[in-house]
Parts: C-alpha cells; sequence; structure tokens
C-alpha cells in the first residue's frame, strides 16, 4: 500500500493487468453477484433526477423492478445500491443482441440525453473504493467472471490502473491521477531492477 493525499492505494491495481473483454464475459457483472452496485448518496439523488430520461432506453422488466423496489436500495449496513431484477441483474442493465449487457444509463449519456455516465463504483471496477474517516482505501477486486479481462489485460500490457483512467480521474482529479502515475513509474522501475 502506499499513499497519495488522503488515499491509501494497494499496489495490485498496478501489478494486475486488466482489461475487460465483453465478448466472453458478456458484461456479467451487471447480471452476476448477491447485490446490486454501490451507488453514493450523491447519485441517489441524481438518479431521482434524471429517471424519466433514462426511462427509454429501459427494458420493461428493469422500470418495474424500479417502480416497486424504488430507483435504489439499501442494504443491512444502510449503504445503497443499484435495484435488482429478481435478485438477478441490475435493473439499469440492457442486453444487446449478441446477448451482452450493458448500462441504459450510459447508453442515455452516450446519446447526449443526460451528464451523468454510471455510477462512480460501476466506471471505477475492478477497482473498488472505501471511504474511511480520514482516508479512502482504492483497492483491486477479483472477481473470477473477469478472469478473461485479466488475460486479455496481460496480452496488452496494461495495468489496471490505466484501464480505468477515465474513472480515477472523475474520482480523484487529474493532479491524483498523475501523482499515481508518477508513484507507478517508480514503483515498475525498482521492481524490475
Ligand atoms: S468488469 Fe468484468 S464482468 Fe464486467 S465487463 Fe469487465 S470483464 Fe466483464
Amino acid at each position: 500500500m502506499f499513499q497519495i493525499g488522503k488515499t491509501i492505494v494497494s499496489e495490485d491495481i498496478l501489478d494486475r493487468e486488466f482489461v475487460c473483454n465483453l465478448k466472453a464475459c458478456k458484461g456479467s457483472c451487471c447480471v452476476e453477484g448477491e447485490a446490486g452496485a454501490p451507488v453514493t448518496l450523491e447519485e441517489t439523488k441524481i438518479l431521482e433526477k434524471i429517471i424519466d430520461k433514462i426511462k427509454p432506453y429501459l427494458r420493461k422488466e428493469g422500470i418495474k423492478a424500479l417502480e416497486k423496489q424504488g430507483l435504489y436500495t439499501t442494504n443491512p449496513i444502510g449503504e445503497f445500491e443499484t435495484t435488482l431484477v429478481n435478485d438477478k441483474e441490475c435493473a439499469y442493465a440492457i442486453f444487446d443482441t449478441d446477448g451482452i449487457a450493458k448500462c441504459a444509463i450510459e447508453e442515455a449519456y452516450n446519446k447526449g440525453v443526460i451528464n451523468f455516465k454510471k455510477p462512480i463504483s460501476c466506471h471505477l471496477y475492478p477497482i473498488r473504493i472505501q471511504e474511511y474517516k480520514t482516508l479512502t482505501a482504492v483497492n483491486y477486486h477479483a472477481w473470477p467472471i473477469c478472469d478473461e479481462a485479466c488475460v486479455l489485460g496481460k496480452a496488452l500490457k496494461i495495468p489496471t490502473y490505466q484501464f480505468v483512467k477515465e474513472a480515477l480521474i472523475r474520482k480523484f482529479g487529474e493532479t491524483w491521477y498523475n501523482e499515481l502515475d508518477v508513484a507507478a513509474e517508480e514503483y515498475f522501475s525498482i521492481k524490475n531492477r
């Protein structure tokens, strides 16, 4: 672990290589798992504001789940998560003709309908953020459904932190990312001595 400002960063996000391989995984992260994606308090308010604009992009099953359970759910420890359809896929998931899961929020964003891309937790994945009182932990999350992303990342030699550069800048800013990049260069030069 090393520190950048008020974040504690795991070396795993430098060491582990990762590039999503949608053909192999079919976007399973929107479908698998026991819970929805983490959503921040600020994002719950954004969802409330933009829901009418997202609706045309959602599946009817998704709309039904959102109407029944709400735009987000709250887990037993009080954290917000995206709503699920029948405890399975995310209510905001849509599927293309190849059966690959995509995000309806992102679809609306790509069409220029809204300016919110998707929850930051989805944007950052496989990096997970844990907020503590004074520090924020930045960790790599291993999930077997992403094994092919590790294979592709290794073939392309792209470390995880570079793969999610846009999301890291969205979360922590450009200056923080540049500091991380410098730290990574130093880390690799020492490691490869
Ligand atoms: S995060 Fe994992 S499951 Fe989701 S699209 Fe990437 S490789 Fe596939």
